[in-house]
């Protein structure tokens, strides 16, 4: 990712991994001086009972030991989580194990490294009628180690600056919300919401400046490139501009927010 960040002349890239920091360290030895890496994460907090919400942090301290406490808590209960699937599909005649999984996963395993699987290692052809279904919820319920606000302290926490992910993914079938749908996120203390998100044909992106203007808050954005490639064959990294002032507006607050947390 660094080399094509590189490549691109990217001048700077937030390595924003789901709940997990090991990744950033990687990141700034392979990155030449003309490539910023911005320290950060995607932390997946449970927000209105079961359901997901993406939180990004940036300008991290990746030391900070509460936030590091709290990340490997959330790796234990999804290790957890796996261990009680794979237990369930042998119980049901199938054969899933972790060493499967390795393909699936970047840092660790979860649901999708689950769901993917159980369908390409033909364990739901092969379980027994009804149990499919159930073993494919039951892997896609993940478990949540953190609410939207205790991410968000957390992140705060570590002196970093957080951006509620993608807002046009968070209501399916509605992806232009307005101000009133998101104010219970800057309630929760995102400090941002990430208008320049990566959507195909990059619209919307005008609708969330606004909605950020007129919530008071900051705006980030970037590619969310996962390593998949897009239709037709190209990488998402460095796919969604985002104004060099974007990235200053959250060092400065990020900076500014420091001294009064550590008081
Ligand atoms: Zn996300």
């Amino acid at each position: 990712m660094v080399a094509a960040a590189a490549e691109r002349n990217l001048s700077a890239i937030a390595i924003t991994d789901h709940d997990v920091l090991s990744g950033i360290d990687e990141a700034r030895a392979a990155a030449p001086r003309s490539l910023e890496i911005v320290p950060g994460i995607e932390m997946t907090a449970a927000w209105e009972g079961p359901r997901a919400v993406h939180i990004l942090g940036y300008f991290l301290d990746v030391t900070n030991p509460g936030l590091l406490a709290a990340l490997k808590r959330a790796q234990e209960l999804m290790a957890a989580h796996v261990d009680l699937v794979l237990e369930a599909i042998r119980r049901v005649g199938g054969r899933l194990e972790r060493d499967n999984l390795d393909r699936y996963r970047h840092r660790y395993a979860g649901g999708a490294a689950l769901v993917l699987g159980m369908l390409e290692g033909g364990v739901l052809r092969g379980a027994p009628p009804g149990t499919g279904m159930r073993l494919l919820r039951m892997a896609a319920a993940e478990p949540r180690a953190y609410s939207v606000r205790e991410a968000v302290e957390l992140i705060h926490g570590a002196g970093g600056v957080a951006s509620l992910a993608h807002p046009s993914r968070l209501r399916r079938g509605q992806p232009l919300l307005d101000a009133d749908a998101l104010a219970a996120f800057v309630g929760a203390g995102v400090d941002a919401i990430e208008a320049w998100q990566w959507i195909p044909g990059g619209w919307g992106s005008r609708h969330y400046l606004e909605v950020a203007q007129a919530l008071e808050v900051l705006v980030s954005g970037g590619s969310d490139d996962h390593g998949k490639r897009t239709a037709d064959g190209h990488m998402r990294l460095g796919a969604q501009a985002v104004p060099n002032e974007v990235l200053e507006a959250l060092r400065r607050r990020s900076a500014e927010s420091r001294p009064l947390r550590a008081s």
